[in-house]
């Protein structure tokens, strides 16, 4: 099958003011991303905040331009594409974010919002707008009569309902979606993740999904993509990731994932300090000061991506810490 979405080394970098006497720095935000995203499959990004995730998410949904790599959308090439090109990709690539109602008109009837990217996109009348837009509302889990009601009047839950209808209603190719539930109530979570997992479904889409948590990740991702510092630590299949993290990174924030049965033969790994500074990164692997298998190689040598067991792995020892 061929992929909807191609990354190859997808890279984005920034330069930084930092003041009169230290002048500019480069903040290597993502480095060498690569990865291949089929239809109806979930690609998780899982890292802590500031490994990177964000900025691939923007630049998967064209809002920032990658500094170097290549972007291919249904085989288009984003960097070539001319603007007639770039408003096809844009209308196959939609995003979700965190906070629904930053990303909702408050002064704006939900059914108007709804059928804006519809107005915007399509010559469709008014009456065949307002039919789509009644039928993706059934969809979502919505009732009609929310078609006339303000932003305001829902629920947290309610309201990334919305947000999922509104991406949803030009059936594009591809979702990201940033921490969608991070901001609801663990009781609602589940509820909107399923509707994610009944969209996909229905509509054959693509999702690239962002979170800081593993746990929230494991139901609906097929591929699992780690990410520490704006670099791959480890991509592979879920049921492997989960079941045999090779990675130390993985291996903590997955043992710092809270369950309902432990396992006593699997020690608590904890991650000693903090995210480094990305301003000023350390030295080969960037993990390698919070690392408890560091050694005098990690400090000297960037660690390759490179296959292992069934995914890819970014570790100088990774044989030795799993043997
Ligand atoms: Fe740890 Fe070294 Fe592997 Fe980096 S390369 S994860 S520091 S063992």
């Amino acid at each position: 099958m061929t992929a909807v979405l191609n990354a190859r080394d997808l890279t984005r970098h920034y330069l930084v003011y930092r003041g009169l006497f230290k002048g500019y720095a480069t903040v290597q935000a993502l480095n060498g991303v690569s990865f291949e995203l089929e239809a109806g499959k979930t690609l998780a990004v899982v890292g802590e905040s500031g490994c990177g995730k964000s900025t691939l998410a923007r630049a998967l949904t064209l809002i920032e331009e990658p500094t170097a790599g290549s972007l291919q959308i249904a085989g288009q090439e984003v960097a070539g594409a001319d603007r007639q090109e770039r408003k096809q990709l844009r209308r196959d690539v939609q995003m979700v974010f965190q906070n629904p109602y930053a990303s909702l008109n408050p002064r704006q009837k939900i059914g108007d919002q709804l059928a804006e990217p519809l107005t915007i996109n399509t010559s469709e009348s008014r009456g065949e707008r307002r039919e789509k837009v009644q039928t993706m509302m059934q969809k979502v889990g919505l009732r009609p009569e929310h078609y006339q009601r303000y932003p305001h009047m829902f629920s947290g839950g309610q309201r990334q309902r919305i947000a999922l209808a509104r991406a949803m209603m030009l059936n594009p190719k591809v979702l990201v979606a940033d921490e969608p539930t991070s901001a609801l109530d663990v009781s609602i979570q589940a509820q909107v993740l399923n509707l994610f997992m009944d969209l996909q479904e229905a509509f054959n889409t693509a999702y690239v999904f962002i979170s800081h948590n593993l746990a929230v990740v494991q139901h609906v991702a097929d591929d699992v993509l780690v990410m520490y510092l704006g670099r791959p630590a480890e991509m592979g299949p879920n049921e492997l990731i989960y079941a045999r993290p090779l990675h130390p990174y993985t291996k903590a924030l997955l043992s710092a994932t809270p369950t309902i049965h432990p396992d006593p033969a699997k020690p608590k790994i904890k991650i000693a300090g903090e995210l480094p500074n990305p301003l000023n990164p350390p030295s080969g692997c960037a993990f390698h000061k919070r690392c408890p298998y560091a050694t005098e190689r990690c400090s000297v040598e960037i660690p390759p991506l490179r296959p292992l067991d069934g995914r890819h792995v970014a570790c100088h020892h990774a044989e030795q810490i799993n043997a």
